[in-house]
């Protein structure tokens, strides 16, 4: 019997083997994790913001997943080809026949210096739990510390991730004044954007109002303060100097860090695929491996850019992926990925949002208000019910 690995247990690793049992229910298949559970990773500001419990967008793989896929919960160290075997951290070298590679993504900190260590990441359930603490944590010390510096808080970067906790966090603030005893109007939250505003390429007209809404939450935006330098309490941005004692890192992605020691062509970290998805083997022959979600790098025809990483990104890649490799293990060939956006939709705190949908004619719409928060629920859905 063949054994497929899939690595990552992700929206990309999951949907994977869902589509597996469904079309290669024969194969024997081994799924790796370096947590015993899954997290909804597009869901991680509530619970860095203390909105929703971690539970509730987290669920362990043992209890949920079928049967018939053997569950590794190690951490992959090393993937190497050339004897096709992928090298746990506890479990030493498992051999695979045919792998499919969903290790997700790693924090990008561009080599600030100070960065790593001084930040809080927003990449894995593990960070946006100890977010939370933190945020927790300096709260109460301003009851005696009286330091204004605990009631800053700093977020470095200005994309959909960064908005997105923003807003959740000033909708959280009454919640956190409340149990902390301390008023609401003396909290500050500062975002440092390297572009002149944050969501540089977005809708203009959604982002104009997005920016007014936080801000008439208070939430000051620094307009093209790229972060230069970190140190514990304090962001070097622009020409300034900034004190806040919470610091997020929300300033984007790059892919595994097993990406640059296995091997693989690669920018930042993501693996650079063929329009299958699969690469290259070293002896150039038949295709034994498919790289799928945040760790690959799959540019747009259309602009040659590799496409942002997101979930709808990462379930469609797996579609295709499953289908080529079916598709070889059956004699077939493989086919070019197209990918089909249905638009964006981006969370401002539990009641409202932004969204930009685009039909098939390429024509856009815009929505914005309570009304997206029901697209938001339906999407959250959607992302469950292609993994479990
Ligand atoms: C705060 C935030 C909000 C977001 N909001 C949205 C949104 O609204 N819409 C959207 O489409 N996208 C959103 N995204 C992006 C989206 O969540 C990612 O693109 C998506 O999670 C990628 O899926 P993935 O399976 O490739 O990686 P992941 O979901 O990161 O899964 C990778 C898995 O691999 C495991 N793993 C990693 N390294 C190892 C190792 N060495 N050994 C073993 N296991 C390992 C991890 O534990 C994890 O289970 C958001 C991202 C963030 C951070």
């Amino acid at each position: 019997m063949r054994r497929i690995m899939v690595l990552g247990a992700g929206y990309a690793g999951l949907h994977a083997v869902k589509q597996l049992l469904a079309l290669q229910p024969n194969a024997e298949i081994v799924l790796v994790n370096k947590d015993v559970y899954h997290y909804d990773t597009a869901r991680l500001h509530e619970v860095a913001v203390g909105r929703t419990d971690p539970s509730e967008i987290s669920f362990n793989l043992r209890e949920t997943i079928d049967p018939r896929v053997g569950l590794i919960v190690d951490e992959v160290m090393r993937i190497d080809h050339d004897i096709r075997a992928v090298e746990l951290r506890n479990n030493g070298l498992v051999f695979y026949d045919y792998l499919i590679n969903a290790l997700g993504g790693a924090p990008s900190t561009y080599e600030v210096p100070g960065a790593t260590g001084n930040v809080l990441p927003l990449i894995t359930l593990n960070d946006a739990m100890i977010a939370h603490s933190h945020i927790e944590r300096v709260l109460t010390d301003y009851r005696i510390s009286r330091n204004p510096y605990d009631l800053r808080i700093a977020v470095c970067g200005d994309g959909f991730s960064a908005v997105a906790f923003i807003a959740a966090l000033v909708h959280q603030l009454p919640d956190l004044a409340k149990k902390f005893g301390i008023p609401a109007d003396k909290f500050e939250v500062h975002c440092f954007a390297s572009n002149p505003k944050p969501l540089y390429r977005f809708d203009p007209k959604l982002t104009e109002w997005i920016l007014e809404d936080l801000q008439n939450s208070n939430v000051i935006f620094h307009g093209s303060s790229r972060v230069t330098k970190v140190e514990p309490g304090t962001v070097f941005a622009g020409n300034q100097s900034f004190h806040a004692n919470t610091i997020v890192w929300a300033a984007g992605i790059r892919g595994s860090g097993v990406v640059p020691i296995s091997g693989y062509a690669q920018k930042f970290n993501r693996v650079i695929v063929r329009d299958d998805l699969s690469v290259v083997e070293a002896d150039g022959g038949w295709p034994r491996e498919f790289v799928i979600g945040d760790v690959s790098a799959v540019p747009n025809p259309e602009t040659g850019r590799v496409y942002p990483a997101s979930a709808q990104l990462a379930i469609q890649q797996a579609d295709c992926a499953v289908s080529n490799l079916v598709s070889l293990l059956n004699g077939g060939r493989t086919y070019r990925f197209v990918f089909k956006p249905y638009g964006t939709i981006l969370p401002l705190g539990p009641h409202s949002g932004v969204a930009q949908l685009e039909d098939s004619k390429g024509n856009y719409t815009r929505l914005k208000g309570a009304k997206v928060r029901l697209l938001i629920n339906r999407m959250n859905k959607y992302f469950r019910d292609s993994i479990v």
